[in-house]
């Protein structure tokens, strides 16, 4: 596994560098969606956005023949999720799909129900194997227990695939959040998920034990508008729907950010320094405060740039 996932890092250092060569843009103060409370959202007669209180946002397409999900909320909440997905129009019926869009608990929660109730649970093969290990997040000791078989993802793939109702989905190998993140694309809304490969609100989490990087976080962006049009609604597990020009306004920032960090780890500095630099600076008043961010941000630099990666 370690093999495979420095292999990755690798190749995505290098798309990244020529994706992040040339001047940065600086951005401007902009403005972004106000939080607030966001409920269940309709983005078509037979695709909403589920979201629960506390919740990664639920993606549910319905059917007459069944339904369609995009992650499953965590063990906790799966309960509910399921229940505000039944009261959906045309959501009562059978589930027979679930994407998880990665590894994390917050993704993965309804994969043991499900996977009992013999429905397809659909994910790249790297999410599945660390899914089937357990992991201890180095940076504050947080344990995740591995799945047990019948919850593991059942369909794997890695490059991409679609299903029978045109509905497409592939792999962000920039290893934006994860080395495992997928997108999963609905053709006639034009709606594409995308899990924690982009965020709606706040900074992401960089979760560099199983992948996920700063560089990533800009490819994977720049992947993401790479394959949308300006029409396109993209869906994150948190926080409000983006659209292309949230996503052009992100590679901006998150470039900035990335070139900054570059410059000082260059320059032999400690994740501490980074963080006291405060890199983020100018855009903390509509994101909050970036001291976690950009010292996880500095750690990944190390997890995939350091001599021994
Ligand atoms: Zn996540």
């Amino acid at each position: 596994m370690p093999q495979t996932r420095r292999q990755l890092l690798k190749t995505a250092i290098a798309g990244t560098a020529g994706i992040l060569a040339g001047p940065g843009l600086r951005l401007a103060a902009a403005q972004q969606s106000a939080p607030g409370a966001l409920g269940n959202e309709k983005l078509a007669d037979d695709l909403y956005v589920v979201r629960v209180p506390g919740e990664a946002a639920v993606i549910a397409q319905t059917s007459a023949n069944g339904v369609l999900l995009v992650d499953g909320g965590s063990a906790a909440g799966s309960d509910a999720v399921l229940k505000a997905v039944a009261a959906l129009p045309n959501g009562a019926g059978k589930i027979n799909t679930l994407f998880n869009t990665h590894w994390h608990p917050e993704q993965t929660g309804s994969n043991e129900k499900l996977g009992a109730a013999g429905i397809t649970i659909i994910a790249h093969e790297n999410t599945r194997l660390w899914l089937t290990e357990n992991i201890t997040w180095p940076w504050n000791g947080q344990k995740f227990k591995k799945l047990p078989k019948i919850a593991q993802p059942n369909k794997t793939f890695y490059d991409k695939g679609s299903l029978d109702n045109g509905v497409q989905y592939g792999y962000i190998s920039d290893a934006a959040h994860t080395d495992g993140d997928l997108y999963v694309y609905f053709p006639q809304p034009n709606v594409l998920a995308v899990g924690n490969a982009a965020y709606g609100q706040g900074w992401p989490v960089v979760d560099w034990w199983t992948g996920g990087w700063i560089g990533g976080i800009v490819g994977g962006l720049q992947r993401i508008k790479h394959f949308a049009n300006k029409d396109t609604r993209i869906v994150p597990a948190v926080g409000p729907v983006l659209s292309y020009a949230d996503i052009t306004e992100q590679i901006d920032m998150y470039g900035t950010i990335y070139d900054s960090l570059n410059r000082m780890l260059n320059k032999g500095h400690s994740p501490s320094e980074g963080v006291a630099a405060k890199p983020a600076k100018e855009y903390e008043a509509k994101m909050g405060n970036a001291d976690e961010f950009i010292r996880r941000s500095f750690e990944s630099l190390w997890a995939y740039l350091s001599p021994d990666a």
